[in-house]
């Protein structure tokens, strides 16, 4: 049994990036560059006003002098314009400087608009013109091959009027729920029967991850059921399962997925809750079978799931973002196991305390749901006290509820 550490170096090892695939820029976001984007053309292109104002030459402006107004350059105009000596020309932020011309002066450091204009502070030379090429050189790689895709990368791109990039291409994750208990969201919820939450939560943390989601919907506890999903699960690039992993009378899937070609690499992990997660491979493809319960499931997919889509999808950051904190209460656990506890954080001390959540027991759903992060407790002590520091696994949106 794999410590969660070891558990996923196994899985990491088998996770490798797909190949590239062309997307548009508005469905690039959270993506990785798989090639070098280099500027087409300088950034800048031409010299432009970074102001409203009067384009003007520098040594006609001393001493409150007053110039001619000799015409008006509004952005987008592509007129060759020619400022004269002793004369101003209006010029609107973004328009291209006229020859002749090496200050803007803004409206605001003047009086009068329509045939003369007085100019009424100082002007140092080159004020408030934006140099050709001052922000991007022509071929200069702005963006490495590896780069994260934000905001300000589609806005580069866009700005070289790139209309797609290519990628590390999009895994697609396939999500299959197990059990007679469950029931499609929307149907009637009869007592003994469960909606299907797994299905739809791991789906939407797939999405969040930029990977493709399919959603296979729900496997019936038996074998015919099980093989007619599975085949078309073991088509993706990596196919999640919920439940049935557990040691049941009617746990399945491992033994299905095992007839059907899946490559076993471990069946459980030295943590809890999430202890029956199971891992395997067919070539190339990952399989994550995990425990049926929702708590386990989102915590085990937030810890090694997760990481291998992103290492798919060509991330280098991987792992969940962690902090340090000082726990507030004593924690007991079991000696050779990892635990994951849902804590809430707040500020305090030099830093950040960490306190339980509320019941740990795994079927509690809302104690996951109030957490900020995961302390994750090493299997190797056997209990925690008040005061002793952990590492905390952060949940995405924890610093909007610190922030509340
Ligand atoms: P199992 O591993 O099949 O015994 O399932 C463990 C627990 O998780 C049981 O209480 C199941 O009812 C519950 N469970 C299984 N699948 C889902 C699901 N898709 N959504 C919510 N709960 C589930
Ligand atoms: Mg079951």
């Amino acid at each position: 049994m794999p410590s969660l550490e070891e558990a996923r170096r196994l899985i990491l090892e088998r996770a490798h990036t797909l190949g590239n695939e062309s997307v548009e820029l508005i469905d690039s976001m959270g993506l990785v560059t798989a090639e070098d984007v280099a500027a087409p053309w300088q950034m800048p292109m031409c010299d432009n006003s970074a102001m409203d104002g009067f384009a003007v030459r520098r040594a006609d402006c001393q001493d409150a002098a007053r110039l001619r107004i000799t015409g008006f350059i509004p952005a987008g105009s592509l007129e060759e314009v020619q400022l004269d000596p002793g004369c101003a020309v209006k010029i609107m932020t973004g328009a291209r400087i006229p020859a002749g011309c090496d200050a803007v002066v803004p409206y605001e450091h003047t009086e009068g608009r329509e045939e003369f204009v007085t100019i009424k502070a100082p002007v140092r030379e080159h004020q408030h013109i934006r140099f050709a090429g001052s922000d991007v050189r022509r071929g200069e790689i702005v963006l490495p091959a590896g780069t994260v895709i934000r905001a300000p990368e589609i806005s580069m791109m866009a700005s070289f009027s790139m209309s797609h990039v290519t990628v590390s291409r999009r895994p697609r994750v396939a999500i299959l729920s197990t059990g007679d208990e469950l029931v499609e969201l929307g149907e009637p919820v009869e007592p003994g029967k469960i909606a299907d939450c797994n299905g739809v939560a791991l789906a939407a943390m797939v999405k969040a991850t930029g990977a493709v989601v399919e959603r296979l919907g729900i496997a019936r506890d038996t074998r015919s059921s099980h093989v007619a999903k599975m085949s078309r699960g073991l088509e993706a690039d990596i196919f999640i399962t919920s439940a049935g992993v557990s040691v049941g009378d009617r746990d399945l899937v491992r033994e299905v997925l095992t007839e059907m070609g899946m490559e076993q690499v471990f069946s459980s992990i030295e943590a809890r809750p999430g202890g029956p997660t199971t891992f395997g491979v067919k070539g190339e493809r990952l399989i994550f079978c995990l425990p049926g319960n929702p708590v386990a499931s989102m915590i085990v997919f937030d810890e090694l799931v997760k990481p291998a889509i992103l290492k798919a999808m060509g991330h280098k950051r991987i792992l969940p973002a962690v902090i340090r904190a000082v726990l507030q209460e004593d924690v007991p656990k079991k000696p050779g196991l990892a635990k994951f506890l849902r804590v809430r954080l707040e500020r305090g001390g030099e830093g950040f305390l960490a306190s339980s959540s509320g019941k740990q027991t795994t079927g509690m759903l809302k104690t996951l749901s109030r957490a900020d992060g995961i302390a994750v407790l090493p299997s190797e002590r056997s209990s925690y006290s008040a005061g002793d520091e952990v590492d905390v696994h952060l949940i995405s949106d924890y610093v909007l509820r610190l922030e509340a």
